[in-house]
């Protein structure tokens, strides 16, 4: 971009959860307008947004209104069809670019794009059709985890496999009888030491930063702590970071990206997913950077200079998940910590409603007691 986007501009925001809202509030205090573009009424990002646009993501001519509105269009969501980028690029550019969106919404894209420039996943096949499955899971080996290829997130759309016999039940689980069979990869299952992630962004002229790698613990598929720094030796944090590093460079990335990692030794990691937008990893950011991940997307989208991603502060990110968020008022009541809510009013089982960070100075996260009684009494 020849010239940065001056304030007052507006930047489009693909989705209306809470990576939007975030997003658009970052944007608002670089002096930018936010317009989302989403299907939900009253989403997360609307509720702070300048403008909303609620519509389909195949609704052709409501694209074509919102990105003649806008000045360039990101997006929080992934899973919104190539069709509808491809009506709003026709009028106003994207960031980050359609290919690196059509590759981090395929897994068999996503791994052999990381493989072709020499980033180690775990052993993977496609399976195409049940037939293939058999072969695929002999090749990956027991254990191993069938994953849809498209559209699955938060450990939505896997089965996990120990056996033959678990085959045909995870197959059945995957494929509905009534649905065409939908494309799935086998995944050798990775006894992984500790799971890690990084951000990095990048800019137009090639400048990139990357937040410090973090430590992510899931329950049930959906992450439920983040641990930053991550405990782990220097050549294994070095390792997440040139394979992000080089993954941006591979795409000539403009923008935000966040790149998941089991760790399976030291300094050896295996890259599990592309996110190619702020990720919920990222959220300790917020108070332990000066810089977040959010702001640094903006800057990177906007031809402003990228952000010093340093942390001034150790951090521990806990999710509100679900029911978890009717804590709120006690973690608020709690000094030290740091609630964020996201305004869903809806509690439902295994939806985000908000998070909270606690912060500690550089070097002084607690042990793993420490850690378990980080956000007690308030939480148990
Ligand atoms: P994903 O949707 O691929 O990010 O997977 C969600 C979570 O499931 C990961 O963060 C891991 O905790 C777990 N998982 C996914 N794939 C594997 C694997 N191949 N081996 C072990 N655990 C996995």
């Amino acid at each position: 971009m020849a010239e940065p986007l001056a304030p007052g501009a507006t930047i489009g925001i693909m989705g209306g959860g809470q990576l939007g809202r975030m997003l658009a509030i970052a944007a608002a205090r670089l002096g930018y307008r936010a317009h989302v573009f989403t299907p939900e009424a009253g989403a997360p990002a609307s509720l702070v947004a300048a403008e909303t646009t609620v519509a389909a993501y195949d609704d052709r001519a409501a694209l074509a209104h919102f990105a003649a509105g806008v000045d360039v269009v990101t997006f929080e969501f992934e899973n919104v069809g190539l069709d509808a980028f491809d009506v709003v690029e026709a009028l106003v550019p994207i960031r980050p670019s359609r290919t690196v969106l059509a590759t981090a919404q395929d897994r068999i894209l996503e791994k052999s794009f990381l493989n072709s420039i020499g980033v180690p996943t775990a052993p993977w096949m496609p399976i195409r059709t049940p037939a293939d499955a058999e072969a695929a899971l002999a090749a990956v080996g027991l254990p191993a985890v069938l994953k849809t290829a498209r559209f699955g997130y938060d450990g939505k759309g896997q089965a996990v496999v120990r056996e033959e016999a678990e085959i045909a039940p995870a197959l059945a689980q995957l494929a509905p009888p009534d649905h065409p069979f939908p494309t799935l990869i086998a995944e050798g299952f990775v006894a992984f030491a500790r799971e890690v992630s990084v951000i990095v962004a990048r800019d137009a002229a090639g400048n990139r930063a990357a937040f410090d790698v973090v430590e992510n613990r899931h329950v049930g598929g959906i992450l439920d702590l983040s641990i930053a720094p991550a405990r782990v030796d220097a050549g294994t944090a070095a390792a997440a970071r040139d394979a992000a590093f080089a993954i941006a460079e591979a795409f000539a990335l403009e923008g935000l990206i966040c790149i998941e990692f089991f760790v399976i030794g030291p300094g050896e990691v295996l890259a599990n997913e592309i996110a190619p937008r702020p990720h919920n990893s990222g959220h300790w950011t917020i108070e332990a950077c000066a810089v977040s991940q959010f702001e640094q997307q903006v800057r990177a989208i906007s031809g402003l200079p990228l952000g010093d991603p340093a942390r001034h502060s150790d951090a521990l990110m806990k999710n509100l998940i679900g029911a978890e968020i009717e804590a709120l008022p006690a973690l608020l009541a709690t000094p030290g910590l740091i609630p964020h809510h996201y305004g869903k009013t809806a509690i439902r089982a295994g939806r985000k409603m908000g998070h909270v960070t606690r912060l500690y100075p550089r070097g002084e996260l607690p042990d793993e007691g420490g850690i378990a009684a980080a956000f007690r009494p308030a939480l148990g």
